[in-house]
């Protein structure tokens, strides 16, 4: 399984020709001036100010349509970013020590394009890429094994990612294992399709995932009871929605619609018996 960004969108995929760093850096490199032109014709295709992209920081006069059944009103034209995107950026800097100017460490799991190289300038040496299989990120490993001491990290960050994993209880309680436990927090984002979370192992098969997951590489669907799994894990979690960091007019400005969800804030949970911050 590989949690890979589909071009500039931020989605993540199962799918797709491996390539290597040496491969990737060269081909980066040469289409540097391709990318360069197609970022100057989008700011000039789309210049305008009706709506404004918390992620880049730019205005255009619209987001572009976005999704297998296309939403409107989804992609920023200017850096790539996604509804939930611009949610979880804003909450970042509005709700979060994420951008101050203290040294954090911060463990980014399937790092999103449109985040990646802003969270690298910003928090510098302590900024860890991982994923699977992906190429292009500092480590490979698996979310169920995470490859580090207890307390390592400030933050953990893994967007859309659960949903592929097939332990997910086990990855939550990696996530917070690894979370430094009084200050650290961590943010565990995955899309809720259902009422209830659903899921079965014994489905392998792409085409009845796709018809009963959403995805050919999902293995469950959640509901709104997925916060209770990461309770279970050993956080405490704060659910946060739209209203809570934006008034309508600038969440109609900034396009976060339904679509952005709801963001899922983790703390390590306390044990009252030990006053540890213990991992069931
Ligand atoms: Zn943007």
């Amino acid at each position: 399984m590989r949690y890979e960004a589909r071009g500039t969108s931020g989605e993540w995929s199962s799918h797709g020709p491996r390539i290597t760093g040496v491969r990737a850096r060269l081909r980066d490199w040469a289409l540097a001036p391709l990318a360069a032109a197609q970022r100057v014709r989008r700011r000039v295709a789309y210049a305008g100010t009706r709506r404004s992209c918390p992620v880049c920081g730019r205005s255009s006069r619209c987001f572009l349509p976005y999704g297998i059944v296309p939403r409107t009103d989804a992609m920023c034209p200017q850096c790539g970013a996604l509804e939930r995107h611009r949610f979880v950026w804003l909450y970042f800097a509005q709700r979060t020590n994420l951008f101050d100017t203290r040294p954090k460490r911060l463990l980014h799991i399937a790092p999103e394009p449109c985040f990646r190289d802003r969270l690298a300038r910003h928090i510098g040496a302590g900024y860890v890429t991982a994923d699977m299989r992906r190429e292009g990120v500092a480590e490979t490993m698996d979310i169920m094994n995470i490859p580090h001491p207890d307390r390592s990290f400030d933050i953990v960050y893994c967007s859309h990612v659960l949903e592929h994993v097939p332990n997910d209880r086990a990855a939550m309680r990696e996530c917070a294992r690894v979370l430094e436990p009084t200050a650290g927090w961590a943010m565990l984002l995955v899309p809720i399709t259902a009422p209830h979370t659903d899921e079965d192992p014994s489905i392998t098969d792409p085409a009845e995932r796709l018809r009963r997951f959403g995805q050919g590489d999902h293995v469950r669907r959640y509901g709104p009871d997925y916060v209770d799994r990461l309770r279970d894990a050993g956080f405490v979690v704060e659910v946060v929605r739209v209203a809570d960091v934006a008034a309508p007019s600038a969440a109609l400005r900034m396009g976060l619609s339904a679509a952005a969800g709801e963001l899922y804030h983790c703390r390590r949970a306390v044990d009252p018996a030990t006053t540890h911050h213990a991992i069931p």
